[in-house]
């Protein structure tokens, strides 16, 4: 079923000039699946010169022509979610059902950007003189090279692509090593769809190698990035020598307050199934579990029941409710977490090891008696970790929240609208979600602030950054 994953550059699905490939392991069984194949500099100019007729193509195509080749791709990733989620488990580990959830999302991203670049306004600014008119105007940055990682293989991707086409720019994707296929299909479904030659390329390799070549390129006029925030700083500082234009979708610490008037029970399983979603692997992942002390016993104690009942296991065994984690070195960053928070007095409620010694499984892990000296209270765990502070009163939990540089994701559970509003306008976050869980919809933004990184995946925003503004002033002749 898993097919080797080829470049596609200039409308054609190739292997690498040199040949060169990269294995691709089951994260469930340590398995080799495939290959993908690996460029390099000769595939990189060939992607960069076609990316530039690419552009020279796709920008003169009418908004409303490109929604129409957005839409059908929509339909084709809807019509294949069968067997690409099944891809994207051998290759990820997340379960089936995550998959399939994945692919509805990138379908409705692709939807959403489709009918959002009919709307690409400019304005026009009243003039100070008869007859002049000032003219706002929206234009295509160029061609982007875009960076994704292999957390949600599809969705880092489809963010991405689909502002960037719907606004007119030509793209280079150089996707995620690790989970090559699923991703690739999304260009599939792209090019499937009609999308012409050159406006969209695929590219895998050694990251360091493909982003210090494209950064720079003048070809390139825009860098996107979804990753680390150590790795986004390295290429905001590269693109900014060359002044490009950046999005940089990076890491979090994401606090969960909960309010001792908060529904508790609500909060404790919305929590947690967001916590150990995709095995913890997500950027809004919810870290830092901050419960004022009155109901703090209580949230732990449901929280951990919640977690120990998950069943880990491969992600095509349809009972399986958290599959393994994507790679070797989350789970030994796992076990250093915990070994470094229990040597320093942690202690652990549930879970806290490896399973088996095949794969990379994880159990759900749930740590109480928490102090900042510790590793995993200052850096991303991005896995399966559920921290748990208690906290006093208001003034305490805001400084605690917004103790660390980054800043994505928060959420806070409380009865309270006065709390609701406070904690909103307090917390030094690019989002907040109170109540529920309702972050990351195609018409939303979705970005960070501090650390976190810059601009916005979506909503207005993520068309925007796309997009150059032409002031353009005539006078009547
Ligand atoms: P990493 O920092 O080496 O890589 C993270 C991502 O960046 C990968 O997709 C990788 O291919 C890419 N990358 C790395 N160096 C690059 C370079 N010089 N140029 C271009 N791309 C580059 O770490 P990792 O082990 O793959 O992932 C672990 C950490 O990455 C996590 O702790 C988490 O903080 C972060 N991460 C974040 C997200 C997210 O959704 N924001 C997704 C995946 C990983």
């Amino acid at each position: 079923m898993y097919q080797n994953v080829s470049l596609h550059i200039d409308g054609a699905w190739a292997p690498a000039a040199a040949g060169r490939t990269l294995t691709v392991l089951n994260p469930a069984t340590s398995e080799p699946l495939g290959t993908v194949a690996h460029a390099e500099r000769a595939d990189l100019d060939r992607a960069l010169e076609a990316a530039e007729r690419g552009f020279a193509v796709w920008k003169k195509v009418s908004a409303y022509e490109r929604s129409k080749v957005m839409r059908k791709a929509a339909g084709l990733i809807r019509e294949r979610t069968e067997a690409i989620a099944r891809l994207m488990t051998m290759e990820q580990g997340k379960p089936v059902a995550e998959a399939k959830g994945e692919l509805g999302v990138a379908a409705d991203v692709i939807e959403w950007f489709a009918e959002e670049g009919r709307r690409a306004y400019g304005r026009v600014i009243p003039a100070r003189a008869e007859g002049v008119y000032q003219l706002v105007i929206k234009e295509p940055v160029g061609v982007v090279a875009a960076f994704t990682p292999w957390n949600f293989p599809i969705n880092q991707a489809v963010r991405k692509i689909s502002a960037a086409l719907a606004a007119g720019c030509a793209v280079i994707l150089k996707g995620p090593e690790e989970t090559p296929a699923s991703c690739a299909e999304l260009v599939r479904a792209y090019v499937d769809a009609g999308l012409p030659a050159g406006v969209v390329q695929l590219v895998y390799g050694i990251p360091a190698e493909i982003s210090e070549y494209l950064i720079p390129h003048p070809t390139i006029k825009k860098i996107s990035f979804t990753g680390s925030t150590a790795v986004g700083k390295q290429l905001s500082a590269l693109a900014g020598l060359h002044m490009k234009r950046v999005t940089m979708e990076l890491g979090g610490h994401a606090p969960a307050i909960v309010f001792d008037d908060a529904d508790v029970d609500t909060a404790s399983k919305i929590l947690a199934a967001n916590k150990f979603r995709n095995a913890g692997q997500v950027c809004v992942s919810p870290t830092r579990f901050l419960v004022q002390e009155k109901v703090y016993e209580e949230f732990v104690a449901k929280f951990t029941a919640i977690a120990a009942a998950l069943k880990v296991g491969d992600g095509l065994d349809p009972t399986s409710t958290m599959g393994p984690l994507a790679n070797p070195r989350r789970v030994s960053a796992m076990e250093g977490f915990v070994a470094d928070a229990v040597q320093k007095g942690a202690t652990v409620k549930t879970g806290g090891k490896r399973i088996g010694n095949k794969g990379n499984f994880f159990e759900p892990t749930v740590l109480t008696e928490l102090n900042l000296s510790m590793r995993v209270m200052n850096e991303e765990p991005f896995g399966p970790l559920a921290l748990m502070v208690p906290f006093k009163g208001f003034e305490d939990v805001v400084a605690e929240a917004n103790r660390l540089p980054y800043g994505l994701a928060s959420y806070a559970y409380t009865r309270s609208a006065k709390t609701a509003n406070a904690i909103a306008a307090q917390v030094e976050a690019g989002m907040m979600s109170i109540n529920h869980h309702g972050l990351a919809l195609p018409e939303v933004p979705f970005g960070g602030i501090k650390d976190s990184g810059y601009g916005s995946e979506g909503g207005l925003e993520a068309m925007e950054a796309y997009l150059n503004t032409k002031f353009v002033t005539q006078a009547g002749l």
